[in-house]
């Protein structure tokens, strides 16, 4: 897509698929961030804090996310920045039914397992815990090249605590379904557990630990899991869940007795299980990959969601962004510790600034009635 200028003032579009034009008053960018064009993000990568980009990275965006109006605007001379801002998770594993290529889903990984780098030595000397510092976790993976971790549970702690980011994997909480969506939290997700034993091929079980090694280095290719280390590590976490409350000297478990304090994490965190245990077989093992999602940065505007110029001092006549496409609000709006699930708010808070910088209209701006 081209952006048609009249006079300097943004006059309209004209599509890649032809000579077809269509004009307008103004033009509003509102086309996503950068998240689904692999290339871009490794271009853009923060190599100074997180080392070279991932070899494989999944996508957890669309591809129509691809920075080609970012390009756009650059051509015509707007400011994008702050690209290397961006959110990409630790915590994702391999579409079980992907729809494209490097398709990944973003998890929400069973809290109770144990997070083992590369060589299934647990992270140390604070362990990472998947759902507390989404950013943290990110930043201790990418310390290892290979850029990647293993969440080592069981089935009975998989079935209450797994879950999946994104409301096509949530139907019963999107369509309001209240009665199976608070049987999925009291009675856990077995179904869900299955699926992804049966088709990411992320996901590995066993019934032993030696046997969940060998699994875990047929997934990777690699032989950088020994059963005696594993055996090793996961013994020590088992160990002190053993003996007892009042010698718990672990912050993970510290945590998931702070989690169980509030009822509505208590319903979905597992109550101190060891991971070895007769009674929540099989052993579960599930290799976590880097997986890029959303932009930080982007297009630069004002604060009437006017594209700026590179040198930053001055509007592109007819020009606005708004969305993912500007940073969620001028680029960099957000900071690189962004608070998870902020950024719908975004996109529609500067929708509606664009909005009321166009038309002139008072904000805040009238919400139209709704329509069922
Ligand atoms: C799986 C998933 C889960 C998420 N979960 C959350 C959450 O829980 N909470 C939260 O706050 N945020 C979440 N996000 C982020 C949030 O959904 C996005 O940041 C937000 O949708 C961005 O909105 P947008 O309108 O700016 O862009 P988008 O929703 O990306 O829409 C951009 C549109 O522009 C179109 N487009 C792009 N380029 C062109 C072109 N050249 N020509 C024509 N059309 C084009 C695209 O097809 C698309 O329809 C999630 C994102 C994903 C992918």
């Amino acid at each position: 897509m081209e952006l048609l200028f009249d006079d300097g003032t943004a006059s309209g579009v004209k599509l890649e698929s032809g000579s077809e034009t269509h004009a307008s008053k103004a033009v509003v960018i509102a086309a996503g961030g950068i998240g689904g064009n692999l290339d871009l993000v490794r271009r853009e990568w923060p190599t100074s804090e997180l080392g070279s980009a991932p070899e494989k990275l999944l996508m957890g965006s669309h591809y129509y996310a691809d920075g080609a109006l970012h390009e756009e605007v650059r051509r015509i001379g707007g400011n994008v920045t702050h690209l290397s801002k961006m959110w990409n998770y630790a915590d994702a594993v391999r579409h079980p039914k992907p729809q494209r290529e490097h398709h990944g889903l973003k998890l929400i990984p069973p809290r109770s397992g144990v997070m083992l780098d590369p060589d299934g030595r647990r992270y140390g000397p604070v362990p990472v815990m998947p759902m507390f510092d989404a950013y943290a976790a990110l930043e201790r993976v990418c310390e290892d090249e290979r850029k990647y971790s293993w969440l080592v549970c069981n089935f009975k702690i998989a079935k209450r605590e797994l879950d999946v980011s994104g409301s096509q994997h949530n139907p019963h909480l999107r369509e309001r379904r209240i009665v199976p969506f608070l049987l999925g939290v009291l009675l856990g997700k077995p179904g869900l557990v299955r699926h992804f034993l049966d088709g990411s091929p992320d996901f590995v079980s066993a019934s032993t630990l030696s046997e969940l090694a060998a699994k875990m280095n047929e997934v990777t290719g690699e032989s950088a899991i020994d059963a005696a280390t594993l055996e090793r590590e996961i013994g020590r976490y088992d160990e002190t869940i053993a003996r007892g409350k009042g010698l718990f000297n672990d912050d993970q478990l510290r945590r998931i007795g702070q989690l169980r304090n509030w009822r509505g994490d208590r319903l979905r965190t597992a109550r101190f299980q060891r991971i070895v245990d007769p009674n929540a077989m099989p052993l579960v093992a599930i290799r976590l990959q880097v997986m890029a999602r959303k932009s930080l940065g982007g297009i630069q505007t004002d604060l009437g969601c006017r594209v700026l110029r590179e040198r930053g001092d001055e509007a592109i006549p007819g020009l606005y962004a708004v969305g993912e496409a500007a940073g969620f609000g001028g680029g960099g709006v957000h900071g690189k510790r962004s608070l998870e699930g902020t950024f719908l708010g975004g996109c529609v808070f500067t929708g509606r600034l664009a909005a009321a910088t166009i038309t002139g209209a008072e904000l805040p701006l009238r919400i139209p009635p709704r329509i069922d």
